[in-house]
């Protein structure tokens, strides 16, 4: 009762017992509550060690993997044709086939990396050579038991009706069939996304165009991917929709978002419904729905189309070496980065040089008329073998017997040295050729 009465300051002075405990308690609290912020401070250490540590192992595993798909592509790939036996072809919309390939050995097929393509070759009856032409890969490469291509049938220009559509394409489109057997050399390219990263992506098609891309969006659905990515396809409306339902397929996967865009949709066809957006595909609309610029960026489509988009990415500051492109024809998209370079193969081939074809016993003048090597043989009647157009196939491999052929961009196709590839080459002063 006593106790009640006193004040605390002089219950402590009447009361050393209780002094005394206060301290040691207060210590206690003081040791504990240390103790406490030493172990809150070791636990969230351990955590993001923890966190470091999976991050480092899911790294690995991606390597190891990646190694071994490599692995796995070297041991089942192959060397000049194979033949392929067409499993089913489907219709996908006007002008538009796909064809699903199994290999005609019964032997595994290698993966490859989604944006690769397959390198045709085809032997028309009625036609006196062989035609090679490239497709690209229309899946992921996870469904390992077969390859599919995506073609759409090339009409004549609209200027020259009396000209025949594209040879290849047409004969795929009109003449395959299921059971048919084509020769097939295996998946190659150097325009792929690289499967070992998780870098955030932005995949862009047009037209045809969609194949490659729709390849890298397959793989990361197909494979469980969690790796962002923004996936733009445009055409003129549903007609020219191909490979509609992969699309559709891709709206479902949390980490993909898709923005389809009609240029001109058909009567009956409804924003938000069977498109996403109308008009073309540009940086404006790059710039509205996606959150910066800092992305990897592929696309594929017509030649302006990608001048465009690579135009504006360049000027929104996208990195040159950012921005990956594959050109199904002639290279229409000039890179800053080469340009600035100023490398020799970036420089116009000066006008004059001589190019004699040797085999053929034909003398030409580089006159700056011809493109390439390959149309200025073709203009003198000099057979060279023609496939992509865009020194991708290494159809074209012609030996350079003296002087020096030169490249306004690099090629694709790796060629070895002492010889060029006539379809993107020029010369760079006089050469003879093997030809
Ligand atoms: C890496 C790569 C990947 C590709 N992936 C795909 C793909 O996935 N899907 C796809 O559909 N295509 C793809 N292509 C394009 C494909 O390889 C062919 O170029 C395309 O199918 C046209 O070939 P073609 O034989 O049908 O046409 P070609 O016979 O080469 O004719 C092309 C055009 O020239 C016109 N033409 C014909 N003769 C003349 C003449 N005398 N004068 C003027 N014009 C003429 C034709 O009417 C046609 O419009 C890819 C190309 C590359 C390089």
């Amino acid at each position: 009762m006593q106790i009640l009465l006193l004040s605390g300051p002089d219950l402590i002075q009447n009361n050393p017992g209780l002094a005394i405990g206060l301290v040691v308690l207060v210590a206690v609290s003081l040791q504990t509550a240390l103790a406490l912020v030493g172990s809150v401070r070791r636990l969230a250490h351990q955590r993001r060690q923890l966190s470091r540590e999976r991050e480092r192992l899911a790294y690995l595993v991606r390597a190891a993997k990646s190694h071994w798909h490599n692995a796995e592509l070297e041991k089942a790939s192959w060397n000049g044709w194979r033949k392929f036996r067409v499993h089913k072809k489907v219709a996908e919309c006007e002008d538009v086939c796909s064809l699903y390939l199994q290999p005609h050995d019964g032997k595994p097929i290698p993966g490859f990396q989604p944006g690769q393509y397959l390198t045709f070759g085809l032997d028309i009856p009625g036609r006196d050579r062989q035609l090679v032409r490239c497709y690209s890969l229309s899946e992921s490469d996870i469904k390992r038991e077969y390859y599919r291509v995506t073609i759409k049938k090339e009409r004549a220009p609209r200027d020259k009706p009396g000209i025949p559509p594209g040879a290849a394409s047409t004969y795929f489109n009109d003449t395959v069939r299921e059971g048919d057997i084509l020769n097939a050399k295996a998946p190659s390219g150097h325009f792929y996304m690289d499967t070992s990263k998780d870098a955030p992506v932005v995949l862009m098609g047009a037209g045809v165009g969609i194949t490659p891309i729709l390849a890298m969006a397959n793989q990361i659905a197909d494979s469980g991917s969690k790796r962002e990515a923004w996936f733009f396809f445009v055409c003129r409306n549903g007609q020219e929709f191909m490979l509609r339902q992969d699309v559709e397929r891709l709206r479902k996967v949390e980490n993909i978002r898709i923005f389809v865009c009609f240029t001109k949709p058909a009567p009956g066809e409804t924003k938000g419904r069977d498109y996403d957006r109308d008009g073309r595909l540009s940086i404006a609309l790059l710039k509205e729905v996606l959150p910066s610029s800092t992305y990897d960026f592929f696309m594929c489509g017509s030649g302006p189309f990608m001048k465009d988009m690579y135009d504006g990415l360049i000027e929104w500051g996208v990195p040159d070496g950012r921005i990956h492109f594959e050109a199904f024809g002639p290279a229409s998209v000039k890179r800053v980065a080469t340009a600035k370079i100023g490398s020799p193969a970036a420089e116009a081939a000066p006008a004059g040089g001589k190019v004699a074809f040797a085999k053929s016993h034909v003398d030409a003048v580089w006159d700056g008329t011809a493109a390439n090597l390959y149309e200025l043989a073709k203009a003198n009647g000099v057979r060279i073998d023609y496939g992509c157009g865009a020194g991708s196939c290494g159809s074209c491999v012609v030996a350079v017997k003296s002087g020096e052929v030169t490249y306004k961009d690099p090629p694709r196709f790796a060629v070895e040295a002492g010889s060029c590839l006539a379809c993107v080459g020029c010369p760079k002063g006089d050469v003879v050729l093997d030809a």
